[in-house]
C-alpha cells in the first residue's frame, strides 16, 4: 500500500497479527524491518517487483529492534543483494546478528530462575546469522531526496537499541514496536499478545519523547495506522497500562506475604487486563519482569531467599 508519495507499507500476517515493513523510495531506497526468515522471498521482493524495483536496488535496510519478526529476513536480503547495507541500533547489534544470541539473551534468559521462555522450535523464523554493516545510536539522518530525509530516533524500552524513523517533512513516524498500548492486536480485531516492553523507566521516557514530537501519522510494526488524537490516546493507554501493572503487582504481593513467582504475577496482571489470549500470557514475562526489576530498585519488593522458581515479596 502506498502511504504517501515514495513511501510504502508492506503487509503480511504472522501469528494472526499484521506484520508491516516500510519501503522508502527516493534517491536512495530504504527498507525498514525484514519480517521473519521467509518474508523477503514471499512478501517483500514480490511487492518491490510490482514497483519495478529489484532487491539490488535497496540501498539500506534498517532493523528497528531485536526480534525474530523484524530481523528474520536480513540474511535473505543480503544473500540476494550483497551490496545492500544492513543496519540496526548499536545496542541491539549482537541480538540482531545472531538468532542463537537472540534466544539465549532475550527470549530464554529468564528460563533458569523463572521457568519461562520461548521454545527453540521457533528459532528458524529468526533467519540465519548475519553481520550488520553499520549501526545507529540515534540522531543520524538518511537522505531520501532534496529536502527529504529520515531521522533516526533511539527509542528504547522494548529493547535497548530500538530505533524509530521520523520523516519530518511529512510529520510521519515509523516506530516499530516502541509503543505497546495494552497489547498487540490481531489483524481481525482483539488483542493477540500482551505488552512486551521491558525496561519500564526507559519505556516511559520513550513515551514522553514521542509526545513531544510533532507526529501527524504513526506507523508501527503491528498496530493500525494512527493519526493525531488516536496517537495521543495510544500513548496515554500505554502509560495507564504501566500504572495498572504496578498496582496489580503490589496488591497481589500484599495478599500473598510468602511471595509470588513470575508466572503467578503474569497471571495476576493478565487477569486484570482481561483480554490477552491465555496462550499468549507467557509473553508478558518481559514486561512483568521489567516491573519487578524496577520495584526492586525502588526498594518496594525483594527476592525470597532460596526460592525456586524465584519469588518476590513486599519489602
Ligand atoms: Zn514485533
Amino acid at each position: 500500500m502506498e502511504l504517501y508519495p515514495g513511501v510504502y507499507q508492506i503487509s503480511s500476517l504472522f501469528g494472526g497479527r499484521n506484520l508491516f515493513q516500510y519501503l522508502f523510495v527516493g534517491d536512495n531506497a530504504v527498507l525498514v524491518d525484514t519480517g521473519i526468515a521467509e518474508t523477503p522471498g514471499k512478501v517483500i521482493f514480490p511487492y518491490m517487483d510490482q514497483l519495478e524495483l529489484k532487491p539490488q536496488g535497496l540501498t539500506l535496510v534498517i532493523t528497528t529492534h531485536a526480534d525474530l519478526d523484524h530481523q528474520g529476513g536480513n540474511d535473505a536480503i543480503k544473500r540476494t543483494s550483497p551490496q545492500t547495507w544492513l543496519s540496526c541500533g548499536e545496542a541491539d547489534r549482537a541480538l540482531v546478528e545472531d538468532p542463537k544470541t537472540l534466544f539465549d539473551l532475550r527470549y530464554n534468559h529468564l528460563r533458569k530462575d523463572h521457568d519461562v521462555g520461548l521454545d527453540l522450535e521457533f528459532m528458524p523464523l529468526a533467519g540465519k546469522t548475519r553481520r550488520m554493516d553499520l549501526s545507529f545510536s540515534g540522531g543520524e539522518k538518511i537522505r531520501l531526496g532534496d529536502g527529504w530525509e529520515l531521522e533516526v530516533l533511539h527509542v528504547p524500552g522494548h529493547s535497548h537499541g530500538h530505533l524509530a524513523l521520523y520523516d519530518r517533512k511529512n510529520k510521519a513516524a515509523f516506530v516499530g514496536d516502541a509503543i505497546h498500548g495494552r497489547g498487540c492486536p490481531k489483524a481481525a480485531g482483539g488483542l493477540a499478545i500482551p505488552v512486551t516492553y521491558y525496561y519500564v523507566d526507559i519505556y516511559l521516557s520513550t513515551l514522553r519523547y514521542f509526545e513531544g514530537l510533532e507526529i501527524d501519522v504513526l506507523y508501527s510494526g503491528h498496530w493500525p495506522v494512527m493519526r493525531r488524537e488516536a496517537i495521543r490516546d495510544f500513548i496515554a493507554e500505554s502509560r495507564q497500562t504501566v500504572e495498572l501493572f504496578d498496582r496489580v503487582i503490589l496488591q497481589n504481593l500484599e495478599r500473598n506475604p510468602a511471595g509470588l513467582s513470575l508466572q503467578q504475577l503474569i497471571e495476576a496482571v493478565a487477569n486484570a487486563v482481561g483480554d490477552w489470549p491465555k496462550d499468549s500470557w507467557a509473553l508478558a514475562m518481559f514486561s512483568v519482569k521489567g516491573h519487578m526489576d524496577r520495584l526492586e530498585q525502588l526498594g518496594k519488593v525483594r527476592g525470597v531467599p532460596g526460592s525456586r522458581p524465584f519469588k518476590w515479596q513486599l519489602a
